[in-house]
């Protein structure tokens, strides 16, 4: 049976976290940080999102995602984009979507093959849905 560590391990370069932009958050993605961070989600709001029309980003400090500290500082309340990177499924669709990700995160096995990165992904989303990392 196959395992992620099969596929990918992070190694936690941080690149992912790097821009002047960041994911989306969603309403469960804003529920979910707001109650990760225990405050208010005015306070949320001010402090960590960019809000442009209905567009919900976290803010950039510094070229980077403003949790990131060497690490995530919001893990357990980051939006599902963010931990459903970089094993995204349109990996499956795309060989060339395989190249340009496993090209921006170190922690994809850069040694597999495309055609056996993809098997084992579809059996361990067969097993886990999309899967988070
Ligand atoms: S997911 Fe990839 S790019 Fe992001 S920290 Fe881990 S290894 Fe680096
Ligand atoms: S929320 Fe966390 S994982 Fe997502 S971009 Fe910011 S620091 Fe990176």
């Amino acid at each position: 049976m196959s395992e992620i560590i099969d596929i990918f391990e992070c190694q936690r370069c941080g690149y992912c976290c790097q821009g002047e932009t960041t994911v989306s958050l969603d309403e469960d993605d804003q529920k979910r940080m707001v109650l990760a961070l225990g405050l208010s989600e005015d306070e949320v709001r001010e402090r960590y999102w960019r809000v442009t029309g209905n567009v919900v980003q976290m803010k950039i400090v510094d070229g980077h995602c403003i949790f990131y500290d060497n690490g995530c500082l919001v893990h357990l309340g980051r939006p599902w984009r963010c931990g459903q990177w970089p094993l995204h499924p349109s990996i499956l669709n795309d060989v060339n979507n395989f190249q340009t990700i496993k090209a921006s995160c170190p922690g994809i096995n850069q040694e597999i093959a495309y055609e056996e990165f993809c098997r084992i992904l579809k059996e361990l989303m067969a097993e886990q849905g999309n899967i988070h990392c």
